[in-house]
């Protein structure tokens, strides 16, 4: 008897694309699941957020992946940061706007 072995393609390709941009997006991770449910649940409830790929749609990050990071490579910028919310909604305005002036975006009020 043989046994015929199945693959679901979308999710195995999906599992690869997301564990490579977890390789090359993280420098440290928080540690700090309260933290992250709170990024997310915030995320949830955005309109910038696309719920069926996982992404901001302003960042273009991974949700599940950049909500548990310290800090990140931003590979648009060429540069390590600190994690963010490119709008402040995690209440981090202030980092947000620290990033925004250097970018030459319009700060957030
Ligand atoms: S990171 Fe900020 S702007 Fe992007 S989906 Fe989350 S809350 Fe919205």
């Amino acid at each position: 008897m043989s046994t015929t072995y199945t693959y679901n393609w979308t999710n195995m390709v999906s599992k690869i694309l997301e564990k490579t941009a977890k390789l090359l997006f993280t420098v440290e991770e928080i540690d700090n699941p309260i933290l992250e449910k709170h990024r997310m649940d915030t995320c949830k409830t955005c309109t910038y957020y696309d719920a069926e790929n996982d992404k901001c749609t302003v960042c273009g990050c991974f949700m599940s992946i950049k909500t548990r990071l310290l800090t990140n490579r931003n590979p648009k910028r060429v540069r390590i940061e600190h994690t963010h919310c490119p709008m402040g909604l995690w209440e981090d305005k202030e980092l947000a706007n620290y990033y925004r002036q250097q970018d030459g975006l319009e700060l957030l009020t």
